[in-house]
Order: C-alpha cells, then structure tokens, then sequence
C-alpha cells in the first residue's frame, strides 16, 4: 500500500507523535493509503524549519526561483500517472480528470516562475524638492497553505507557486481525508531543488494542524481556501496577529440563459459545469435561469446530455462522472433534492443513487436535473456542493438579475446571449468575482480568480496573486 509521510525541513517524516490515518477509495471504499498525521508539535516544526528558511530564500534571486518552479513543473509533468492516480483512487474524480488537475498545476508552475521577476517596484513623485520615494515589494514571510479536497492538486499549485515565486516560504496543510495527491505534487517542487524548509507539508485535522497554522504567530498570511464557516473562523484567529489573509470560499453560481441564446452550446456548457467532478467545484453551475422562450428545448436537451453521463469508478475507462467524495456530501445532496421536492420541485433525471453491484460500495449518486423550483428551497440559496441542476424559468432580465446577486455568495456568474448589450450590462450588475459569458469557466491562468462577498476575500491567479504573497515598502530618500 502506498504510504504518504509529511515534508519537514526537507525531509520526509513520521508524525512526532506516531499517528498514522488510512485513507480510503470513495469509488470503492477500499483502503488506498497510509498517511502520517501531525498534531500540533509537527506543525510547529514545519513553521520553524519555514522561519528558519525564510530569509536566504527571500533573498534569492527572482531567476533563480524561476528556474526552480519551471524543474518543479517539469517534474509534476513527468509524474502526471502517478499524481492523478493517487488523486482518483483518494478523491472519486475520472483519471482523465485528475489528468488534467495535475498537468495544470504544472502550467501554474511555469506561469509563476515567469512573473516574479515582474515584482515590478515604483519611483513615485515626491511633494518636495528635497526627497525621493521608492515603492518596493517584498514577501511577507512564512505562508500557511490550507486547501480543501475537491482540487487538492490545483488549489495547492495556486498558492505554492505564487509563495514561491514571491520569495515567501510554506507550509502546506492538504485536505486531511485526501492528501495524497497533493502531497506528492509538493514532493515533486521539492525535488526541483528547493533548500530545505522552504516548502513542507504536514498532515492533520483542521482543527488541530489547521489551527496551529493560524494561531502561530510565526505564519505571516493564511492562504485558504474551503467553506465559508471556516475561513470566517479562520479570519477571526488571524485577526488576533492582523495577519495577511486571503480566502477562497464556497459559492452558489446562477447561470443564466437568455432567450437569444445559442441553446446547444448553453446546453453543453451547463452539463459540463453542473456535473463535472460531482458539482464540487466551488464555481460549479448551482442555479439555472432560462428564458422563458427558449426554456422547454434547453431543458429537454439538458434532460438529455445529463442521463447520457456514465458515472463509475473514476480508474475505468470512458467514465464522465466517479463517486462523490464521501457519505456525508452525497447526504448533503439527497437532503437539498428532498427539501425541494417537498415544496414543489420535479425531479426530471437522477435524484437518486445508480442501481447495480458496482455501486453498492462507493458513494455514487445520479446527476439530476430538477424544475418548478423557487427560491424558498435550499437548492436555489446554499451552496449544494453536489451534483444537481435546478431550472426556474424567467421573463425579465432585471428581475433575473436581482434573483442571481440574492445569495450571500458571489464567486462565479455565468450568462449566454448572443446580444453584446445584454451581455455587457449583465457582467456589470452580476455581483461576482468572475462572469463568464457564453463561457463555463471563469478560471484563467492570467487573470484574478476570487469572491465578492462572503465567497472570500483576495484573488489569486495572474499578478493578483503574486501580489497576496508580497507587503509593499515605501523608501524615502532625502537629497
Ligand atoms: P473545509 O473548510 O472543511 O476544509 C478546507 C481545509 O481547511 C481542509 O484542509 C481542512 O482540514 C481545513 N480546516 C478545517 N477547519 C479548520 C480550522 N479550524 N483551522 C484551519 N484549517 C481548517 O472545506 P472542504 O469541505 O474541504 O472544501 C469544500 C469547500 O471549499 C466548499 O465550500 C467549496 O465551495 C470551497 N471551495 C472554494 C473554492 C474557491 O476558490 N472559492 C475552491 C474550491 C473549494
């Protein structure tokens, strides 16, 4: 079995205390793994060994940081099998999938190891004749990395790759229930040739190592991202030193329709968003609202796309959809669908767990499609996290609008209309960090991914994200 330890000043290692976890195959429930888990002595480790680390990589030159993360993502390249078959078999999602998660990682690698050496500075005007001002960037110190289970490869290579590149050093908490993959991408930046206790990871709870993270005062910034509870609690402890924060939070994306849509490709679009990796994407598509006019043939197409989907486990071939990741968010989701059929939905597809052997041990569930929904169910206001899509009908734009920005989320919004004015003063009014029109995705290497409202705080991605990881310094000089 394969056996996961945790990265410590540049060395693999047990936990202090002697703790192992197994991890297990949502797909199958089979044991896929041991891992060592820390409690809070490791973690206090990891962050000295990142202290101690700190000012050496600090100081090293942007090039030369570059020329390290572009090894790294070589590295995760060569590895691709072996990190995206650790991610299935911890995490549920097709190889094909997890595939492409890690290659990903890489790219993200490769952009950051360029643009650290764009840390720009400023030579500000200065209001006397007898002074000069320099503005200069600088990284913040020790990161804290916490990251959730759905993209645990991706989430950590958009803040890994930026901490690096900023000249910060890390320590990584993965997911406790699927650390695996996330842990052998860091192993891969590790053996690119960073010092030791630049980058470490520990393994271990929320609540024990997670917190450690938090409250010791040796992390300068918190880079988080997971359910919105828990980066307000995470905001609240790091109140107490005034670290740096940022947060990627949970969502709940309306995707929007209009009448003068092209309805096939909203159509695959919307399936696609909807469905992939279970719906457990924090920007997955969570609210459907199409014009009234076009609204039978889309649905019906969506009927259709969506019972086509095979759903298995994520190690077999042509599979489109794995298990969910475990029994408490496939509970999740069967509780949301029976709260909406009892105040009036109809379930069109799924809305159920897949009948057969090969689906009696892993956490499988049907992608559904539910109509004659309002606001008043869970569905159209929390985050699901699961694999539903909910379709309410409309007449009016504006109202339409005003219906989308009624959550206290706002991470993606998605619209598809072939009119530019339509277009243009939806992706204004949308209260989101990302609007993708007549597009499913609003994640793009180059350019800031984050949340307005309680969908988090900070962007990474682009220089935005080099940004989270540096503290600005004004230098004044008298002539
Ligand atoms: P979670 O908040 O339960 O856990 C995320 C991470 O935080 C894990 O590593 C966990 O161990 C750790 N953690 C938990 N309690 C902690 C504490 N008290 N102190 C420090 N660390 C703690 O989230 P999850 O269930 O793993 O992930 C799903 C959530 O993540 C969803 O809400 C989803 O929307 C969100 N998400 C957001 C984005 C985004 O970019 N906005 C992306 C992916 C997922």
């Amino acid at each position: 079995m394969h056996r996961s330890k945790m990265l410590i000043d540049g060395k693999l290692v047990n936990s202090v205390a002697g703790k192992v976890a197994t991890i297990y195959n949502p797909a199958t429930k089979e044991p896929v793994a041991e891992v060592s888990v820390g409690v809070r002595i490791d973690a206090q480790l990891a962050l000295d060994a990142a202290r101690i680390a700190f000012p050496k990589w600090s100081e090293t030159h942007s090039q030369q940081r570059g020329d390290i993360l572009h090894e790294a993502a070589r590295l995760v390249r060569q590895r691709v099998e072996e990190i995206a078959t650790l991610l299935t078999c911890e995490q549920g999602k097709p190889l094909k999938d997890s595939r492409r998660e890690v290659l990903s990682s890489a790219d993200v690698l490769d952009y950051y190891a360029e643009e650290g050496k764009r840390n720009f500075g400023q030579w500000v005007p200065a209001a006397s004749q007898g002074s000069r001002s320099l503005v200069v960037k600088q990284p913040i110190g020790v990161a804290a990395i916490i990251t959730p289970w759905n993209l645990p490869v991706d989430l950590m290579a958009w803040k890994v790759g930026p901490a690096l590149a900023a000249g910060c050093t890390v320590v990584a908490k993965p997911p406790s229930l699927a650390p695996l993959a996330a842990t052998a991408f860091i192993r891969a930046v590790n053996d690119a040739g960073v010092p030791p206790g630049v980058v470490n990871v520990v393994h271990g709870s929320g609540s024990v190592v997670g917190a450690e993270l938090v409250e010791n005062p040796v992390s300068r910034k918190i880079a988080f991202t997971g359910e919105t509870a828990t980066g307000r609690w995470i905001m609240e402890k790091a109140a107490r030193h005034i670290k740096r924060v940022s947060l990627e939070l949970g969502g709940q994306s309306p995707f929007i329709v209009c009448s003068d849509a092209s309805v096939d490709k909203a159509v695959s679009a919307c399936v696609q968003r909807a469905f992939s990796n279970m719906g457990q994407i924090c920007i997955s598509v969570n609210r459907i609202y199409v014009a009234e006019e076009v609204a039978e043939e889309f649905t019906s197409k969506l009927v259709d796309r969506t019972m086509k989907l095979k759903v298995g486990n994520g190690l077999e071939p042509g599979i489109d959809l794995g298990p969910m990741f475990s029994e408490p968010m496939r509970q999740k989701t069967e509780e949301h669908i029976a709260d909406a059929v009892q105040k009036g939905a109809r379930v069109l597809c799924g809305g159920h767990k897949p009948e057969g052997e090969e689906y009696e041990n892993g956490f499988f569930f049907l992608p559904t499609v539910l109509e004659n929904v309002d606001h008043s169910m869970r569905v159209m206001r929390e985050e699901t996290f699961g694999p539903v899509a909910p379709i309410m009908h409309f007449e009016d734009l504006d109202e339409v609008i005003s219906l989308a920005n009624g959550t206290e989320y706002g991470l993606a919004a998605y619209i598809f209309t072939n009119d530019l004015t339509t277009a243009i003063k939806a992706a204004e009014r949308l209260e989101a960090g990302g609007v993708g029109i007549n597009v499913n995705n609003v994640a793009e290497i180059q350019a800031p991914f984050g949340g307005w409202k309680q969908s988090g705080l900070g962007r990474e991605l682009g220089h935005y994200g080099l940004d989270e990881y540096l503290e600005v310094k004004h230098i004044r000089f008298g002539l």
